[in-house]
């Protein structure tokens, strides 16, 4: 009988300690499951700044932002890898092509400048521009020492094979500045059978391109290459050359300075301005690209046009 007893004893002590543990094991669950909503608000803050950070605000896919799915080391380690340098926009340019870009009391200015500040105002990057020359702004962003090239370049499937575009924000024409009374009066001059011009352009640009491609390979003119469109223009007011082939808001810049030049009707080529990154850099890219599009939409790049180009 004693033994009876000392069995009920110890599986009624084995009872109590099954339902504590039990009661233990049900509290955790509760516990576990108040936890998640716990990170989340603790995380929600982390989630905010990231937010207002330039790294979620650059972010393509606003999806990234659904708070539960976010790991703010992850997005740190995004924004580090975003630009060249953390935080900072480098663009590299030729700021010798008023109004897209040129020197201002000691500042960079024109129509790039203030695009590719209001993309980096809205990805939260701070704008850096690096004055280089125009032939060298495509190696410096292939290689990845900038994070893109804006200098009113235009898009042409040789390019396309060094770097990646943009979304087009401007046209650009390709015209033809002559001396008033010149023989050149139209650009099928240039064309006919026994031209022979000396052409100036400036080295590398799609003026250079064109002309030696069409006119110089063909045995029509020879080019004159000059580091900057300014100097091409001033090889046509002294008479080295018998005219320049250069982009139309340039020129109209140009021309202006120049008192004796004309541009003539006729065009050259009709060209479409975009921003070039190394290839593959496609988070960097799509980012800007997003930004630039939105300014687009919203007039603001318009804005810019219209301050910098007069109306005709
Ligand atoms: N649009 C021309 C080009 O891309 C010229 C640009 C420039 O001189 N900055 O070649």
């Amino acid at each position: 009988m004693k033994k009876l007893v000392r069995v009920t004893l110890v599986l009624l002590a084995l009872a109590v300690v099954l339902a504590a543990v039990y009661a233990c094991d049900n509290q955790k669950e509760t516990g576990g499951q108040a936890s998640p909503g716990g990170t989340q608000n603790s995380a929600d803050p982390g989630n905010s700044g990231a937010q207002s950070s330039s790294s979620s605000s650059a972010s393509p896919t606003p999806d990234s932002a659904q708070p539960t799915q976010l790991d703010p080391g992850t997005e740190d380690g995004q924004a580090a890898g975003y630009t060249v340098e953390t935080g900072v926009l480098i663009m590299a340019t030729n700021a010798e092509f008023p109004p897209y870009e040129y020197w201002e009391g000691g500042k960079i200015v024109g129509i790039d400048a203030e695009i590719a500040e209001a993309i980096a105002n809205r990805l939260g990057l701070t704008l850096q521009i690096d004055d280089i020359d125009f032939d060298a702004i495509i190696a410096a962003v292939s290689s990845g020492r900038v994070d893109m090239g804006m200098a009113g370049m235009t898009v042409t499937e040789d390019r396309m094979e060094s770097v990646d575009f943009s979304t087009s924000y401007a046209t650009g024409v390709q015209v033809i500045i002559v001396k008033e009374g010149s023989a050149i009066t139209d650009v099928d001059d240039l064309f006919a059978d026994d031209a022979s011009f000396d052409i100036g352009v400036q080295e590398s640009t799609t003026g250079d391109l064109y002309t030696t491609w069409d006119l110089e390979e063909e045995g029509l003119a020879t080019i004159y290459r000059f580091r900057r469109g300014a100097d091409a223009v001033q090889a046509l007011v002294t008479g080295r050359v018998d005219c320049v082939v250069i982009d139309n808001e340039p020129a109209r810049a140009f021309v202006a300075m120049n008192p004796g030049l004309i541009i003539l009707e006729t065009e050259f080529a009709v060209e479409d301005y975009a921003i070039c990154f190394a290839k593959g850099s496609t988070e960097l890219r799509n980012a800007v690209d997003a930004a630039l599009r939105e300014l687009i939409a919203d007039g603001t790049v318009q804005r810019i046009l219209d301050k910098y180009i007069a109306a005709d």
